[in-house]
């Protein structure tokens, strides 16, 4: 590869107390909880729109509930905060269901939350702008400015061109890990999830759909609230393709299609998943290209599928795509600490948590211990050999098993509060490294942000 001298440049810089990098599914949480601490905040996001996977791949949010009814248990909401205050705004303007119970597979999630993906923008955004949020759309992190262990700056690109965001405590909520790798923090590409887009099914009748499904024994799960100004429909359904026909099964698994949908209109599925194993991590720019072309390619092969086997399907066509892959994971960031899967299942809670959580995406198989939580500590958000850098989202917990309960949107979220609260109050208190923030004063800032902490370990 031939290669060039970048000149040295010459750029305007831009000063806050808490930069966070990325406004997806953690970040928009991160910096509306900076904001409310009183921190001059900058979000950065390199779309045109905030909300990230939570509103471009995933079916429900997992999950603000413990495995209740599963275990005989009191069903209890865990994660509240600014995520739940979310869900309401959201919920006020018919943005999402509002919860909801599962029926048939409830000791997977306890919680049906399905979402207008975008009303969940608009709101989100919104309630960035009231917590006087700097959000600025259309801009790319690129790179890290650093002395010894301190981030002083990231410099972005815009079609204004080139800054620097100079900031005081920074959060990589990028799902990517894009700040963290530019500021020299230790990280792995694991790999080992599928890449996905999910599409928006229109023209589909969705009562047909579920009977279709019901009536040849194949259905799964389903909930039901409200849809299009009715309530009690169906708003969420699971089904078996392989009880169908083995034809219809061996033609979806060809192509990665997921049989597990949500819909909130007449005649449409919200997420359709067309799933994707690429041979190289989704950092490698060329491979990902491709597998977007793949992508694209395997949802218009589903799409005659659908309408070919589906009754109610006939007149079904892409209403909606992803505007770009989404990802399990891309690179993990090393942290101070990596909670394993031992102490999610057990239900493990630390001196430092920061969020209670109860879902684990491969249950039934595994499940948090009798229906409760666990806590994610302080240290599992901390960059490692980094003075100033949280790190949020899916990019943390190495272990894979762990990763599929911490990586899930509510849990996001709620880490997305504990970092910005974290930041917000170092700011405050003029402090020049997050390990120097006294966890009293982080846990009293949450428990104020109406955070839920299962289990009082901490006195
Ligand atoms: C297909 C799929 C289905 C899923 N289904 C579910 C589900 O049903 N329920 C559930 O709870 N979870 C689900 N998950 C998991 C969950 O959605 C994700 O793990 C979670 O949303 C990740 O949140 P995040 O904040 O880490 O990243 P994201 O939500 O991806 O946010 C990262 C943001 O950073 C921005 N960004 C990235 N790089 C840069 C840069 N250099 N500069 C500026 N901005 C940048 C991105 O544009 C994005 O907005 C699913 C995941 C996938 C991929």
């Amino acid at each position: 590869m031939d290669f060039v001298i970048r000149p040295e440049q010459r750029v305007s810089a831009r000063h806050y107390d808490t930069v966070v990098a990325g406004g997806g599914t953690g970040g928009v949480f991160a910096a509306i909880a900076a904001a409310r601490c009183g921190a001059k905040v900058a979000l950065i996001e390199q779309k045109g729109y905030v909300g990230g996977i939570a509103a471009e791949g995933g079916c429900g949010l997992h999950s603000f509930f413990n495995l209740g009814r599963a275990f005989g248990v009191d069903k209890r909401m865990v994660v509240r905060g600014i995520p739940e205050e979310f869900i309401q705004r959201l919920h006020a303007v018919k943005g999402c269901s509002g919860h909801n119970e599962t029926i048939l597979r409830y000791e997977y999630d306890d919680d049906a939350l399905c979402v207008d993906v975008e009303a969940y923008k608009f709101v989100a955004l919104e309630m960035l702008r009231e917590a006087g949020v700097h959000v600025m759309l259309n801009t790319f992190v690129a790179d890290a400015l650093r002395s010894g262990d301190l981030v002083n700056g990231v410099i972005t690109e815009s079609h204004q061109g080139c800054e620097a965001v100079m900031g005081k405590v920074f959060i990589d909520a990028t799902g990517y890990g894009d700040l963290c790798a530019r500021a020299g923090a230790s990280y792995t590409e694991p790999n080992d999830y599928s890449v996905v887009n999910s599409m928006g099914v229109g023209g589909i009748d969705i009562d047909k759909y579920f009977a279709f499904l019901r009536d040849n024994g194949a259905l799964n799960e389903y909930a039901r609230g409200p849809r299009d100004g009715r309530d009690d429909q169906l708003i969420r359904v699971d089904g078996n393709y392989a009880k169908i026909s083995p034809e219809l099964a061996e033609a979806a698994n060809l192509i990665g299609m997921s049989s597990t949908t949500t819909t909130l209109h007449d005649n449409y599925l919200m997420f359709i998943k067309i799933n994707h194993k690429m041979a190289s991590s989704p950092t490698d720019r060329d491979a990902l290209a491709n597998a977007e072309h793949e992508l694209r390619r395997r949802q218009r092969v589903a799409i005659e599928l659908l309408r070919k086997t589906i009754p109610g399907a006939e007149n079904a066509f892409i209403a909606r795509t992803a505007p770009t892959i989404t990802i399990r994971r891309a690179r993990c960031v090393e942290c101070e600490y990596d909670i394993t899967n031992e102490e999610v299942v057990n239900g493990t809670h630390f001196e430092d948590d920061v969020l209670s959580y109860g879902f684990h995406d491969n249950a039934p198989r595994m499940q948090i211990k009798n229906g409760g939580t666990y806590g994610l500590p302080y240290r599992s958000i901390i960059v490692k050999n980094k003075a100033n850098l949280l790190a949020i989202g899916m990019m943390i917990t190495s272990d894979h098993d762990a990763h599929m309960s911490t990586r899930n949107t509510v849990s996001c979220m709620a880490m997305g509060q504990a970092a910005g609260t974290a930041a917000g109050l170092c700011a405050k208190a003029e402090l020049g490294g997050v390990r120097d923030l006294p966890y009293r004063e982080l846990y009293d800032g949450l428990k104020q942000g109406n955070v839920w902490f299962d289990a009082e370990v901490y006195k």
